[in-house]
């Protein structure tokens, strides 16, 4: 077997940045970047049936509040 690689769906904390316009799958309020206030967003890459489906953004605290639907992040 060559391939062993399972693709799952998988999120990550990034810093949000200026511009950002992702608007958060839990709450529907935008992902807003914040000068003063350094916040985190969650990306999480979302597979279905193996193959690549979309990517969600959340709110760090909104994906924790939904129970890390993807994974613990990274
Ligand atoms: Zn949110």
């Amino acid at each position: 077997m060559a391939n062993t690689t399972s693709w799952k769906s998988r999120a990550v904390t990034r810093p949000v940045e200026a511009g950002n316009s992702a608007i958060c799958a839990a709450c529907d309020q935008p992902v807003k970047f914040a000068a003063r206030v350094k916040s985190f967003q969650v990306i999480a890459n979302v597979y279905d049936n193996g193959k690549w489906n979309r990517v969600e953004h959340y709110h760090l605290e909104c994906y924790e509040a939904a129970g890390e639907p993807y994974g613990a992040v990274a």
